[in-house]
């Protein structure tokens, strides 16, 4: 049995009660076994984090790791010439080695920054290169190949029939989905009503179902979107997603900024959850998801970075400090208080991911997912409410220690999993190679 003590740290817990206690969390095998009482005193593996904050480690449930070397290189773009322009030449261009230093790449930013969970999609190839890196990397991630069997100025390297969309996202499932003794799982991810087929759509929802696996998918971020949507399947965005089955529990929305009132009704009643993407959100010029709104109705939200070319970092703080800050121009100073950011952050995306027993708090029983964040910083002291030092103060660089199945894999602000240096000099090199190919 492999036990960690991270012993004297103001507990975050985030349990049902929200209890905030100073003590050790104790991991057995990957599991939590104590929280706030005194632990071992000998264990195999220590660390001592007094003075610190011991939190659940970040959920970030809609990003895109491929795009990390597209980062500085889509700015000032609304969302369908962005696409169309950068972003998908960029992914036709990737070969595997390039997609395996984009997905290194982010998975090392994420860590560092104390994202311990996402929900990524890849791109339409090399969907085997994105879970090896994250895999190797040692980060919680549910994956999907990116599905496209549909759509206007798709390049070639993109295009793909309905039938091979449908039949490799299956057999990349049944590869991938609990691997890592669950650490790893598949989340099926046709990328969008305008690039896919109805057909598609209909079957994916079926597959996924049948596979237990979440459906991962971006739904009215930008006006000209709905509209052509409306155009072009005769419906608003999220209720045409829902007349195909594509509602639920078990679905992920990225986005959902421009929902009608009956759109609304039908995230409540189905429990679909949204993923509040804030930076991507203002820098694409999309608007302002109604999150106020959707959480005092009932509404499941998450939170995320969404990818590197449209935020530009995927620092899970940050996007925490700008919802807590966004909505309250409209709302009034209390809209999105720092607790109920940080809940988005953690047991919101736990939600999303279908591990709300697993992740998203620190309790007896769940797996040891969690970060250890130094407040001893000119921007964060003096000591105040563990919320409000979370939500408005604490920046990524502020994470010192990050363990996801009770395996340290950031120490001290040191990767373990991946060579920082290396991470970086690939990622220059593959830029390079992308760009030769442009
Ligand atoms: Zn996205």
């Amino acid at each position: 049995m492999t036990t960690l003590v991270v012993s004297g740290g103001t507990i975050v817990t985030m349990d049902p009660t929200r209890r905030v206690l100073t003590g050790d969390v104790v991991v057995e095998d990957g599991r939590i076994t104590a929280v706030g009482q005194a632990g071992p005193a000998t264990a195999a593996q220590a660390i001592d984090a007094s003075g610190c904050l011991v939190i659940p480690g970040l959920v970030q449930a809609h990003v895109h790791t491929v795009q990390t070397l597209a980062r500085g290189h889509a700015d000032d773009l609304e969302l369908l010439p962005w696409l169309r322009e950068r972003i998908w030449p960029y992914e036709a261009a990737l070969g595997p080695e390039d997609v395996e230093a984009a997905v290194e790449l982010a998975c090392a930013e994420l860590l560092a920054g104390g994202t311990t969970a996402i929900l990524d999609m890849g791109t339409v190839r090399h969907t085997d290169v994105v879970f090896e890196a994250a895999r190797r990397a040692g980060i919680r991630a549910t994956i999907g190949k990116c599905m496209m069997d549909a759509g206007d100025a798709v390049p070639q390297g993109l295009r793909e029939t309905t039938r091979a969309s449908l039949d490799e996202s299956e057999a990349l499932a049944r590869r991938w989905h609990g691997a890592q003794g669950g650490r790893l799982r598949y989340g099926f991810a046709p990328r969008f009503v305008l690039s896919c087929t109805e057909g598609l759509l209909r079957e994916v929802t079926h597959t996924a179902r049948r596979m237990g696996c979440v459906l991962h998918t971006h739904a009215s971020e930008n006006p000209t979107e709905c509209q052509v949507v409306r155009r072009e399947r005769g419906g608003d965005n999220i209720d045409y997603l829902a007349g195909l089955g594509m509602a639920g529990a078990d679905v992920v929305l990225a986005h959902c900024v421009w929902p009608s009132e009956a759109e609304k009704e039908t995230l409540r009643r189905t429990q679909t959850s949204v993923v509040h993407c804030p930076s991507s959100n203002l820098k694409l010029a999309s608007g302002i998801a109604p999150v106020v709104e959707y959480l005092a109705r009932g509404i499941r939200v998450a939170l995320g970075a969404d990818g590197a070319p449209c935020n530009n970092e995927l620092d899970g703080f940050l996007e925490l400090r700008l919802a807590g800050l966004l909505h309250k121009p409209a709302g009034g100073p209390t809209a999105l208080p720092a607790r109920q950011a940080f809940e988005l952050a953690t047991l919101g995306g736990a939600r999303a991911l279908g591990l709300a027993d697993e992740i998203g708090s620190l309790e007896v029983g769940k797996r040891g997912d969690l970060v250890v964040v130094d407040v001893d910083r000119l921007h964060v002291v003096p000591t105040a409410d563990p919320y409000s030092m979370l939500v408005y103060a604490v920046r990524a660089s502020d994470v010192r220690d990050v363990v996801v199945d009770g395996r340290v894999v950031v120490r001290g602000g040191e990767l373990s999993t991946l060579d920082q240096g290396a991470v970086i000099a690939r990622a220059r090199a593959a830029r390079q190679r992308i760009d030769g190919r442009l």
